[in-house]
């Protein structure tokens, strides 16, 4: 069984394949370089619901509940700890137009059977004692919780490594020259190159950290500040990651990344004025790996070949279901993928 790419998905898949007791070689020039090393970790099933993105809600849950087992059972197997944080989401307007915003989620939000709890701006403050006196409130989402995507993919790396997969850091360019009777596409970005409708959507993030007995927020912070959405992820090493913006530059990571960087540092401190007295460690840009509609590309390309890429956003809450599916089908224990995440669908439409 070969896999194409190192990055979280692909050695997620590695790992399970090898448990089973298959054969398994991972190539990439560069593993955890891509988007991997760049997420903020949230596992969001609720608040990362878009509209229009239905399709994508009951994998997202699945996976969601998952985490809590694989990050245990990953611990374990790697020896690595993964920062699993079963700490809820927050997420809140700043004014009322922010809240309103909300409102208009929130159905979607409730249209997924979890747990969402309105709450008003007195209510979220109590929870979280940092949020500015402006906040009109928002929802109380329990089960979004966080992991740190560096510490899991370190650790899978790891785990593959101790089930027996063998990784070679050498860079793909024909699948045909692969001696495989498998090969699983898990390439993210690189997907384009193998006739995957895949582009890359630019996202910033940045890495800060408190000081010395300074606070920080205990929850998952996300928030719309004069509508733009912001997040801010503590995690239990003082590490607090801000993010993320959005935009299509192809690969470029240069351009406006001062504009990125004043507007997630205006927009999070007007949500949490302490970040305000944070160091600022590091600024990251990463590119999420996107299909036309958003939606993941999971299943069978052809009788060799099958694809696990497109994750956009949530190529982190993803982990555990997509693993589970893609070595299902790798090892022909199970012939299911949900069918809106076809990786041919598009080709069909044409
Ligand atoms: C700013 C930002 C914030 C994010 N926040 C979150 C979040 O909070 N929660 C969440 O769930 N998701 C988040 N994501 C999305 C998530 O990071 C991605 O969906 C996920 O990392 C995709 O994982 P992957 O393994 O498919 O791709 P990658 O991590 O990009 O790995 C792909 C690997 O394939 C290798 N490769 C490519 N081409 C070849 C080739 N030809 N031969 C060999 N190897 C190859 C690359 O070297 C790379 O290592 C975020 C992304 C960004 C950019």
């Amino acid at each position: 069984m070969a896999i194409v790419g190192a990055g979280s998905i692909g050695l997620a898949i590695a790992w399970r394949i090898a448990r089973f007791g298959a054969e398994v070689v991972v190539y990439d020039p560069a593993p955890g370089s891509g988007a991997s090393r760049v997420a903020a970790g949230m596992l969001a099933a609720v608040t990362e619901a878009q509209f229009g993105e239905e399709a994508l809600l009951p994998f997202m849950a699945e996976s969601a509940d998952a985490w809590p087992g694989f990050a245990r059972e990953l611990e374990q197997a790697s020896g690595h700890h993964v920062g699993f944080r079963d700490a809820p989401t927050l997420l809140v307007g700043l004014e009322d137009a922010d809240r309103a915003e909300i409102d208009r989620q929130a159905a979607l939000y409730r249209s997924t059977d979890r747990n969402v709890q309105p709450l008003g701006g007195r209510a979220s403050r109590k929870i979280e004692p940092l949020l500015s006196h402006r906040t009109r409130g928002g929802v109380l989402v329990p089960d979004d919780r966080a992991v740190d995507p560096r510490a899991v993919h370190a650790a899978l790396l790891a785990a593959a490594e101790k089930a027996g997969a063998r990784i070679r850091t050498e860079h793909v360019d024909d699948l045909g020259a692969l001696d495989a009777d498998k090969i699983v596409l898990a390439t993210g970005c690189g997907s384009a190159r193998f006739g995957l409708p895949i582009r890359p959507v630019r996202g910033t993030v940045l890495r800060l950290r408190a000081g010395d007995g300074q606070p920080v927020p205990a929850a998952t912070v996300r928030g719309y500040v004069q509508g733009h959405p912001v997040y801010i992820v503590t995690r239990d090493s003082g590490e607090i990651v801000i993010g993320a913006t959005s935009d299509e530059r192809g690969f470029d990571r240069t351009i406006g990344t001062a504009g990125a960087v004043h507007d997630l540092l205006r927009w999070s401190i007007e949500l949490i004025p302490e970040i305000a007295e944070y160091h600022l460690e590091e600024v990251t840009v990463g590119f999420r790996p996107t299909a036309p509609d958003n939606l993941p590309l999971i299943g069978p390309v052809d009788d060799r070949t099958i694809a696990a890429t497109g994750h956009y956003r949530h190529g982190i809450a993803l982990i555990p279901a997509t693993a589970a599916c893609v070595a299902d089908l790798a090892t022909g224990q199970g012939d299911g993928f949900p069918k809106a995440f076809d990786p041919l669908r598009f080709k069909e439409s044409e």
